[in-house]
């Protein structure tokens, strides 16, 4: 018997469903050696989840292909609520918006989870130029970390056994074959897919079965849904109980006489459950159906075999009645028993992290499932790949569970509420305690809709984060990780007067986007979409009034600073590479646009020169009138004064990490000197791949 073929690799991603997918993103934009493993044959093409919120979209468009999600899914505009009336018939009692207004430049949009994992695979395809692609048919069979080298930035301690499976034990059982059903459950081909989903439904990997490969890691992200294999490996567990309530889900393309299917809709019936009605593209709905009459056993499961599509559907024409429903096509249905479990940890040691589905699950009505398993390893992504390259420290991996346990927490608390608010029939009158009252649930629900955007995301105090207030999640941190962060907070003195420099900048949330106009060219641009997501901090200048001679000294100044060798900026820039290849500054001034001169008015740092391409134009900004697309009024949206301006950094993932004032440029180096491998001064910066810039 030959022995197993060992490797190195520095990242090893287990599974490649949506958590999966967009942590082998992050891999392929900062130009990690990684590799990304599913014991499945080939992505999903139908069904799982549907709702993609607008901070997912935002980090598509960070990711380049936001583009595809707004031409693809069905943008969700009204929500309407329906409930029955004194008679008891159900009614329309109300409509809203489906998206809060204002929160982001992108609304709510559905569309199948296969055509996102599509998008991702072309996009690492891309972006990796094509080293990176999902090794597919693939299982780990072990999970071994050496201990003695986990705190050795250099060390593998990661050991995993790979096995290359057969055909048939890389397909799963399908849920319609075990129900006799004629429906596929969301494996199997579906009649909508597209066609440049074809080449998954061929098996990539060229290995024999049976084949095994020993492979040490630098780190491993586990990404292996709610049953997660690493998890259980990692002697983990999840944490939390299974729900009595058990839901039908259907995505058919209706044939009914219901005026709202084309909208969103909660529909509370009297006496026979609630539905949730989502549109979606191709003309298909999909029906959150409630199953009354499926109750759990003693042990608290239910009988999932004795459900079937007409069960499911049955129970869905009596809420809607008297409404006619029907269908002729179903693309993919199932049903759950809601679940709501948190880990007890999401990694071990900093060097094997779980992510998604293996570390909390819960209901997916809310559109949740997939939105906050893909950011958390938006969140993780980043950091993995910049303490590998030996840009940041070790220690901010620690943020990972700080930062992301609690929003996990914070979901399934919401989807108890939510769940509930389906489940309770409404009151029947002012006496009735138990049913609910419906204009608590349009309240609920718009409160549920602000947090389902994931725009309320705000991060806690740590050494990539500063700021005041309680570190939110310390878990089982060390005790070495836990006094760094605790080090890292701010007095709330302190934090009060940084945070008014920019009062709708808060420190912890991501930066909201408002248009300015390139100086060099006129072009408005949203800031977001200059907040590529290729691993780079960037430091936003506020460059305030730079026609005020004073105002004009006091940004010479920081630049003066930041141009110096001992600087922050010099020291983390590899020699042989571009001054933005670690930190990109962009500028956003206040004076007007066409009385200032990009060469004249800014130090050459603000729009670097390169010997091949000449002056950089990309960077420089003012918030001035567009000729076609009206006014940002940027400094008035972020609450910075138009004189003075301030200094903000933005994480990566597009986190604001920091504001300041312009004159405490000891203050900005603090901040770095906390997160970053700072050579010191005179000593060359050795990271061994830089992201290059990606292109606009
Ligand atoms: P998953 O999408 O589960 O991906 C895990 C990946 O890991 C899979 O590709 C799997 O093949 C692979 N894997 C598993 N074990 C191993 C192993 N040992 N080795 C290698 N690879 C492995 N969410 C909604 O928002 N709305 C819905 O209607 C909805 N319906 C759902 C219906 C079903 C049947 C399921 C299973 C989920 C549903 N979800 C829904 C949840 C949503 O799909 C998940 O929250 C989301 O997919 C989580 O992404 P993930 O990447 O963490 O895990």
């Amino acid at each position: 018997i030959s022995k197993p073929k060992e490797s190195n690799v520095d990242v090893l991603i287990v599974g490649a469903g949506p958590a999966g997918l967009m942590a082998a993103a992050w891999m392929a934009h900062c130009g990690i050696n990684a590799r990304i493993v599913d014991k499945r044959n080939a992505k999903i093409f139908t069904g799982q989840a549907d709702g993609i919120t607008c901070r997912t979209i935002e980090i598509f468009d960070s990711l380049g292909f936001a583009d595809r999600v707004w031409k693809e899914a069905l943008h969700l505009q009204e929500i309407s609520m329906w409930n029955p009336n004194a008679e008891g018939v159900i009614h329309r009692s109300d409509r809203i918006p489906d998206t809060v207004i204002g929160v982001s430049r992108f609304q709510q949009c559905v569309l199948n989870q296969g055509r996102i994992e599509r998008w991702f695979i072309d996009n690492i395809k891309k972006y990796s130029n094509d080293t990176i692609s999902v090794e597919r048919g693939v299982l780990p069979e072990s999970l071994v970390i050496d201990e003695s080298k986990v705190e050795d930035d250099d060390a593998y301690p990661v050991t995993v056994t790979l096995r290359t499976l057969t055909e048939e034990e890389a397909t799963p059982v399908q849920a319609a074959t075990a129900s006799k059903s004629v429906v596929s459950d969301g494996l199997f081909r579906s009649n909508l897919m597209q066609e440049d989903d074809e080449a998954d439904l061929l098996r990539k990997t060229q290995t024999r079965p049976g084949t095994e490969e020993i492979v040490h890691a630098k780190y491993v992200i586990g990404c292996d849904g709610a049953r997660s294999w690493t998890r259980r490996a990692l002697g983990l567990e999840l944490e939390g109980e299974a729900t009595d309530y058990i839901w039908g889900v259907m995505d058919i393309i209706p044939i009914t006489d219901f005026p709202d299917i084309r909208n969103r809709c909660a529909v509370h019936s009297a006496e026979n459950g609630s539905l949730m009605v989502i549109p979606r593209e191709n003309r298909m709905v999909r029906l959150y159906i409630q199953l009354k009459e499926v109750v759990p056993d003693a042990s608290g499961r239910a009988d999932r075999s004795k459900i079937t599509p007409d069960l499911i559907f049955r129970a869905a024409q009596k809420i809607i009645a008297p409404y006619k429903l029907d269908y002729e096509y179903c693309d993919w249905w199932t049903a759950y028993q809601i679940g709501q479990r948190i880990g007890n940890s999401f990694d071990v040691h900093n060097r094997v992290f779980l992510a998604g589905d293996a570390v909390h699950t819960h209901s997916p009505k809310a559109g949740q499932g997939m939105n906050v398993s893909m950011q958390d390893t938006f969140n993780l992504g980043w950091k993995v790949a910049l303490v590998t390259k030996g840009i940041c420290k070790r220690d901010i991996l620690a943020t990972y569970q700080s930062e992301r346990r609690r929003i996990a927490q914070d979901l399934i608390e919401f989807d108890h509420k939510f769940s509930r608010l389906f489940l309770v029939g409404p009151a029947k009158d002012m006496m009735d305690a138990e049913g609910i009252d419906m204009e608590e649930f349009k309240r609920a629900f718009m409160r549920g809709n602000m947090f389902a955007s994931g725009m309320q995301v705000d991060y806690g105090p740590s050494n990539l984060v500063v700021k005041a207030g309680d570190w939110c999640e310390q878990g089982d941190r060390s005790e070495k990780s836990a006094k760094l962060l605790t080090e890292a907070k701010i007095s709330d003195e302190k934090f009060s007067k940084k945070q008014a420099l920019a009062t709708e900048i808060p420190v912890g949330k991501r930066l909201a986007s408002f248009k300015v106009l390139s100086q060099a060219d006129a072009r408005p641009w949203h800031i977001q979409e200059r907040l590529k997501a290729d691993g780079r901090f960037r430091i936003v200048l506020f460059a305030g009034n730079i026609l005020s001679a004073q105002q004009k000294a006091r940004v010479d100044k920081f630049c003066a600073k930041l141009d110096a060798p001992e600087s922050f900026l010099q020291r983390i820039t590899p020699a042989d590479k571009a001054i933005d290849s670690v930190i990109d500054i962009l500028t956003i001034h206040s004076s007007p646009r066409r009385d200032t001169e990009l060469l004249r008015d800014f130090p050459d740092i603000l729009h670097p020169f390169d010997h091949h391409l000449g002056w950089d134009y990309t960077k420089v900004y003012a918030d001035d009138v567009s000729y076609h697309e009206g006014f940002g009024d940027a400094y008035k949206n972020y609450g910075v004064d138009k004189e003075r301006g301030c200094v903000v950094v933005v994480r990566p993932d597009q986190y604001v990490a920091y504001v300041g004032d312009i004159d405490d440029f000891e203050d900005l180096e603090n901040y770095f000197e906390g997160c970053l491998r700072l050579p010191a001064v005179g000593v060359a910066q050795d990271i061994s791949i830089v992201t290059e810039t990606v292109s606009s």
